[in-house]
């Protein structure tokens, strides 16, 4: 399936940091931003949110560290639930404050389960988060499971409603080789599918998985 996708739908080059970013370390921070203000809402009000906090000078931790919730909140409104974002935004920053003496890259830079369970003990970072952050921003390979993902793999018979996040991610993590690359592309392939083919309403006709055993309906 995923050499279908790549052959189909071409290389995704994800994680979509910004122009804005002027070093690598922003570019990671960034994509810890966007991982969080992505959760339920399009990717457009995130960029919109991003932009904002660019233009305040705010894609940095201290500036993060320094300004208060509520002026956040109003910063990254079009983010959508922006005050939930904006609380979980901080609770992230001051958890690298005060745990990792202000460095992204020492948390990034514990091996994989041990980065994964402090992203995981932060207010408001699930593990779709903390694997997207993990993947994009921290070079770890580890698979993300999004709907998206649940949704095809439900409809090609490949997992039941009722599997959890650890068994999907399992899954992939048996089947696929544990590589950035391979990981970064898959999971990037399977949103763009999602959003030309495997909508709500599946348009499987001229679908790249079309060939593959599937159920629309499912
Ligand atoms: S073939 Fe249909 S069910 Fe399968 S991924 Fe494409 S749209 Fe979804």
């Amino acid at each position: 399936m995923f050499e279908t996708l790549k052959n189909a739908l071409g290389r995704q080059g994800w994680w979509p940091v910004s122009r804005d970013a002027a070093t690598p370390a922003q570019a990671r921070l960034e994509i810890v931003l966007g991982a969080v203000l992505t959760q339920n809402t399009a990717w457009e009000n995130v960029r919109r949110a991003l932009a904002a906090l660019y233009r305040a000078e705010l894609v940095d931790l201290a500036a993060l560290d320094a300004i208060d919730e509520p002026h956040l909140a109003e910063i990254i409104r079009s983010s959508g639930t922006f005050r939930v974002k904006a609380r979980r935004i901080k609770a992230f920053v001051r958890t690298v404050q005060d745990e990792f003496a202000g460095s992204l890259d020492a948390l990034l830079g514990l091996p994989l389960p041990q980065a994964r369970a402090a992203l995981l003990r932060i207010h408001g970072v699930g593990p779709e988060t903390a694997d997207a952050i993990l993947l994009y921003a921290g070079k770890h390979a580890t698979f993300v499971i999004d709907a998206y993902t649940r949704r095809v793999l439900v409809r090609h018979q490949l997992a039941t409603r009722r599997d959890g996040y650890d068994d999907l991610q399992a899954r992939f993590h048996e089947e696929a080789p544990a590589d950035l690359d391979v990981y970064r592309e898959y999971h990037a392939l399977i949103v763009e599918l999602s959003k030309r083919h495997c909508r709500a309403k599946a348009r499987c006709e001229g679908c790249p998985l079309e060939g593959f055993p599937h159920d629309p309906s499912a």
